[in-house]
């Protein structure tokens, strides 16, 4: 099956992908990433007619990638306009996430050490030492690549948890998609990294409790990065 290629050199290159032969999910993957790292700006309108031409693929998965992304609540489609780029949500929309996170997330840790496996070890150290490698990267491209292995972490921790209201309540939220789109900063992705680590230290030595703390604090910080940005009105 042929791969899209790719290729980004830079914020202002054109995005191209190099075959016809369009899967849905490589233009869905493109397009995420543009909305991630902010190509596409919150409420820009999105041609259908010019991504198509950009990417050189037909319409058709252009139009089947933003109806994904309209569920995801990326893209928003309003009647005789057409698709643009959700809004980025407001300091009070990210409090209630941080609230509702507060409140999972610490539990699915300290839950999901106790039923540690070595599958579930494995995927998140894979998943963390991604965003090690990317961390050093420090590119926009890098940077939507970072958001999309924070959110798995965070999404195999839920998942270890055992409890599907867990799973669907964190996905729900898209947190890290629209955190990421607010903040492009490079103590972001520095300092989430050194708390993960802490975290999976813990989660990998089957300390609980201190999975539990340590998610917690990883919450609370991660909160605090997004504060300045979201007073700004970002
Ligand atoms: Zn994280």
């Amino acid at each position: 099956m042929t791969r899209f290629i790719y290729s980004d050199s830079g914020d202002t290159a054109q995005s191209r992908l190099k075959t016809r032969n369009a899967m849905g999910e490589d233009v869905y993957e493109v397009l995420l990433s543009q909305i991630i790292s902010l190509k596409i700006a919150p409420q820009e309108r999105i041609s259908v007619d010019s991504l198509a031409r950009e990417l050189g693929v037909s319409q058709t998965p252009i139009r089947a990638a933003l109806i994904r992304l309209e569920a995801e609540g990326l893209v928003v489609k309003k009647h005789n306009v057409g698709y643009s780029a959700a809004p980025t949500l407001s300091a009070r929309d990210f409090e209630e996430i941080y609230e509702m996170r507060m409140l999972l997330e610490p539990a699915a840790a300290e839950i999901a050490t106790r039923n540690m496996n070595d599958t579930v070890a494995q995927r998140l150290q894979q998943a963390h030492d991604r965003m090690c490698e990317l961390e050093s990267e420090q590119t926009k491209r890098s940077y939507s690549k970072f958001a999309r292995f924070d959110a798995e972490f965070h999404a195999i921790i839920a998942e270890a948890s055992g409890n599907s209201l867990i799973v669907d309540t964190l996905g729900r939220l898209l947190t890290h998609t629209h955190l990421f789109r607010s903040r492009r900063h490079s103590a972001v992705t520095r300092e989430a990294v050194s708390e993960h680590s802490t975290l999976l230290n813990a989660m990998l030595r089957g300390d609980a409790a201190g999975a539990k703390w340590a998610m917690a604090e990883h919450i609370n910080h991660s909160r605090e990065r997004i504060v300045p940005f979201t007073e700004a009105g970002l």
